[in-house]
């Protein structure tokens, strides 16, 4: 560790972008340009160092403005000027810039070094108009900054000067009355806070400096810190930057400027463009800027040498920027540069055409884009049209949908059941209102945050989702709901919800799948298709591409039915590593569960679940002809089949009431009565059925391995494979082993051909984890199921909690992620680490899979990725998104292995 006291100030050629703990983003930004010779005016950095050291000890660092007294005589040498001089005054910014960039956040005055002498020498020399436009804007930023004046009194005083002269921007405001405005603004400064505005030019740099100090402690910058995780203790640097004026008259200007777009990835430099305007007018939209192509009609010339600058920081960054610029009478200035923000598709678009044009490779550009952003890729949305939104709420969860408007579940659930597309408005919702949420295509909600429980239930869920949509009173009693005071609808009526910007709209409006996700669909057909003609879409096949190259876990797709497969397969899943068998026994099938529950023609109903499942299997595995199909043995509590036991009960003593029997009904309360559970999430379930209850599961397995032996006999390759759930103890494992087996083995015989069915177990118990090294001995492959493992780890029911007292707990911040939709690491992934390590003990080639959905989750991958698991599962439309997440991890984990010698 070096232990030498770091520096207070650093002057701009002797720092580096490697520095940006001492000098902040910004500070090193500017050294690192300065080196590569770019036209930075001159300039220092005050050290984060000194921040810290000023907070901690509430005062001015020893040492420190001798040190910057000595930076400050430096500059004056170098350019010549002498601050506080009126024949030759230097001017300069004082900017805040921390480590990591807190875009408006903290504090930047310009300006300092004007003062009455400074102006009237200027004036004389013909210069009035710059010197009182630039007085005015030290008053109003010093003033707002350093001395704490509202800056809104400020832009009162403008909008009144310009009203005055009747003009519509300050750029037009003449001479004099920017010298009223000036004294206007000093007149203010001294009413609120007792001081007059500094005359001496060193007291308005310390001033300043210690006012961006204390910047990052303000309010705003405390907020944004805690909501981007940014720590409280780094403290920010201080640019003193010799000023350069773009208010100097119509060949200078101020300007900001992105090396390409940033929304649509689109290459070329982009961006706005301000003649006669200082820095913060661009960004503060006090008016609306110019496109670049301003600046190339005015001067070709600045114009042109931008382009080459940008292109030659693009080029050394290897990536995006981002750039401030300012031209001061035809000299061009670069005032700050970083990475630059982008969309998700302009991301996509970026990394690839950097590494056609041989800046970065494949592999780099891999890690440059992530699965958050791919997963926004493949939402559909509404075509572009000029609709004007009905009205407008929060964002809750993305996607576009169009529906008839129901006010409550039962109609939801009614309606779906008849194939109608419904959009569910509620006030807000509740655990009750589940079903008809799952029912619906959109739920919209007037009142309610991001994480109310319609919010989060919808995003669990990927349905459309918009929440605190205030203009919105529904009304279920009446079924009516009224917009904006006076547009009332009634039920039935077709409306539109856009959950990715929050808008309503009256009609329906017509609905485009993402073209990314089209073309990866498109691409997987297996025939050769022409490369799309969006660059985006071009630019994540190539990434997808790469990441099935480099990445080491396999994808495939939970997935029941037909459709669902054949979605999986074009999104590119390698197998099918979860199949719900009671997903096949739903709907209008439940009354089949029931008939074999309350024994009425028992034997019956289970044929015809078993020439049922016969087919679906038959079709599934043809569907995914060559590739692993896991199927899962039935695993919900009965009574989910089954009507509700309260129901029953009221319509039993309505019976007896009037003297009526009906033994049916009798039998049905009877079986509802043995089989109710006070708590069915930890009740009879999965392998525990099998072995109490075995009717059903057994002739769902004997349907598979009928459905199996009959494929194999036309010669086609079907890879089945069984696994048992909610195991939890070994011996429960070696006996649904033997029951599967000796079902299997009847087929077998029966076709006289071997069927070979592999049989593995489920992790979802904490307790499969701690003795996962007996159950590998009974089992050729793990699959985690880590929903259930989570919810039994935590001892939290996911469906009650995640609505309730989880999402309060995440407003409150008492946990900081949902451990349903990111694996909780800590806890969860210990079991699984656990279970990984004693499986492979026992049996070193054991597979192991992931098939709970947080294997979608690009975060939870990469910790899956670590743990050093064979294959993830998740639903179809994720499938894409497991795949680049799984390879980019996969290039990462190489990287850090490699380390080159790029240390960015
Ligand atoms: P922010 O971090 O909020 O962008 P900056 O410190 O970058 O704040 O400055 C605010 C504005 O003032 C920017 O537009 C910047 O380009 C401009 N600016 C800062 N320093 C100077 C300078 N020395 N000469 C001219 N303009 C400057
Ligand atoms: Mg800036
Ligand atoms: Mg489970």
């Amino acid at each position: 560790m070096d232990t030498a006291p770091r520096p207070l100030v650093l002057e701009f050629h002797e720092g580096d972008r490697s520095m940006s703990d001492l000098l902040g983003g910004k500070g090193a930004g500017l050294a690192e340009m300065t080196r590569l010779g770019l036209p930075v005016p001159p300039g220092f950095i005050v050290t984060t160092e000194a921040c810290r050291a000023f907070l901690v000890a509430g005062g001015d660092p020893e040492g420190l403005w001798d040190q910057v007294d000595a930076a400050l005589a430096a500059l004056e040498e170098r350019s010549g000027l002498v601050l506080g001089d009126p024949a030759r005054p230097l001017l300069v910014s004082v900017r805040s810039g921390a480590k990591f960039s807190m875009p408006g956040m903290m504090e930047t005055v310009l300006n300092i070094g004007l003062n009455d002498e400074v102006v009237a020498a200027l004036s004389e020399r013909g210069e009035a108009h710059f010197a009182w436009d630039s007085y005015r804007r030290l008053a109003q930023m010093y003033g707002r900054t350093v001395l704490g004046v509202e800056g809104s009194r400020f832009d009162d005083l403008l909008t009144e000067a310009r009203a005055a002269a009747g003009v519509a921007t300050d750029a037009e405001l003449d001479d004099a009355a920017l010298q009223q405005l000036t004294a206007d603004f000093r007149a203010l400064i001294v009413k609120e806070t007792g001081h007059e505005l500094p005359q001496d030019a060193r007291t308005q740099l310390h001033e300043a400096v210690r006012a961006v100090f204390r910047s990052w402690n303000g309010e705003r910058a405390r907020l944004y810190r805690a909501h981007e995780g940014i720590p409280d203790d780094l403290g920010t640097a201080v640019n003193v930057v010799q000023m350069v004026f773009g208010n100097r008259g119509d060949r200078s200007g101020s300007g900001v400027c992105f090396t390409r777009d940033p929304v649509t990835g689109e290459p070329g430099a982009f961006g706005d463009y301000l003649p006669n305007a200082q820095g913060e007018d661009v960004v503060s939209g006090v008016r609306s800027p110019m496109d670049l192509s301003e600046l190339h009609r005015r001067d070709p010339e600045i114009h042109d040498e931008l382009s080459r600058h940008l292109a030659a920081l693009e080029h050394h960054y290897r990536d995006l920027c981002d750039v401030e610029f300012t031209v001061e009478r035809g000299r061009l200035f670069i005032l700050q540069t970083r990475l630059g923000k982008r969309s998700p598709a302009a991301a996509f678009r970026i990394a690839v055409e950097l590494a056609d044009e041989g800046v970065i490779d494949l592999d780099e550009a891999l890690t440059r884009v992530n699965g958050h952003q791919l997963t926004t890729l493949l939402h559909p949305s509404f075509r572009v049209d000029a609709a004007a939104p009905l009205a407008h709420g929060l964002a809750a969860s993305p996607g576009a949908a169009v529906g008839q408007l129901v006010f409550d579940a039962a109609t939801a659930m009614e309606w779906a059941g008849l194939g109608r597309n419904v959009v569910l408005a509620r006030p807000e919702t509740s655990p009750d209102d589940f079903g008809g949420m799952l029912a619906s295509k959109a739920v919209i909600t007037s009142r309610g945050g991001l994480t109310s429980h319609a919010a989060v239930v919808a995003r669990g869920l990927g349905k459309t989702c918009v929440t605190g949509i205030e203009s919105m009173v529904v009304d279920p009693a009446a079924r009516t709901v009224t917009f904006n005071g006076d547009q009332v609808m009634q039920e039935g009526t077709v409306i539109s919800v856009d959950g990715t910007t929050g808008d309503l709209f009256e009609g329906s409006r017509e609905i485009q799948a993402s073209i990314v996700a089209t073309t990866i669909q498109e691409s997987s057909a297996g025939t050769e298709v022409a490369l799309p003609d969006d660059p985006t879409a071009r630019a994540v096949l190539r990434l997808l591409e790469q990441a099935d190259k480099r990445r080491t876990m396999g994808v495939r797709a939970n997935a029941e039915t037909p459709e669902e497969a054949r979605t999986a397969r074009r999104y590119g899943a390698e197998g099918i590593g979860l199949c719900r068998t009671e997903h096949m026994l739903m709907g209008p099938r439940r009354q089949l569960v029931e008939r074999v529950v309350t024994d009425d023609d028992a034997a019956g109903a289970l044929a015809e679940i078993e020439a049922t499942a016969l087919a679906e299997f038959t079709t599934l595995l043809e569907v995914m002809e060559g590739l692993p199909v896991v199927v899962r043995l039935l695993d919900p509590p009965l009574h989910e089949f089954l009507p509700d036991l309260v129901d029953l009960s009221v319509a039993a003593s309505v019976a007896a009431a009037k003297g009526e029997t009906d033994p049916v009904a009798e039998k049905r309360l009877a079986a509802v009565r043995r089989l109710h559970e006070a708590n069915p999430m930890l009740g009879l379930r999965g392998v525990r059925l099998l072995l109490v209850h075995p009717e059903i599961t057994v002739v769902q397995v004997r349907a598979l391995a009928e459905a199996v032996a009959r494929l194999l006999e036309q010669g086609r390759n079907v890879r089945p494979e069984v696994m048992v759930p909610l195991v939890a103890e070994v011996a429960e494992l070696s006996a649904a082993r033997e029951r599967v087996e000796s079902v299997i083995a009847e087929v077998a015989e029966r076709h006289g051909r071997a069927i070979d069915i592999p049989v593995g177990v489920m992790i979802e118990l904490p307790r499969a984890a701690l003795t996962a090294g007996d159950l590998a001995a009974h089992a050729d492959f793990f699959s985690f199921g880590t929903n259930d493992l989570t919810q039994t780890t935590w001892g939290i029911s996911r469906d009650d909690a995640e609505a309730g007292f989880l999402a309060i707990y995440r407003e409150e911040g008492i946990v900081a992620i949902d451990p349903f939709q990111t694996l909780d690491e800590v806890g969860v992934g210990t079991l699984v680490r656990e279970a990984v390590e004693r499986g492979r003990r026992t049996k070193p080639d054991l597979q192991l899979g992931v098939c709970g959905e947080h294997a979608g989750d690009p975060t939870s991958i990469g910790f899956f990725a670590g743990a050093g698991v064979d294959y993830l599962s998740c639903s179809p439309p994720r499938v894409p998104v497991a795949r680049l997440e799984a390879g980019r991890q996969a290039v990462l984990k190489s990287a850090s292995a490699h380390p080159t010698s790029d240390t960015r």
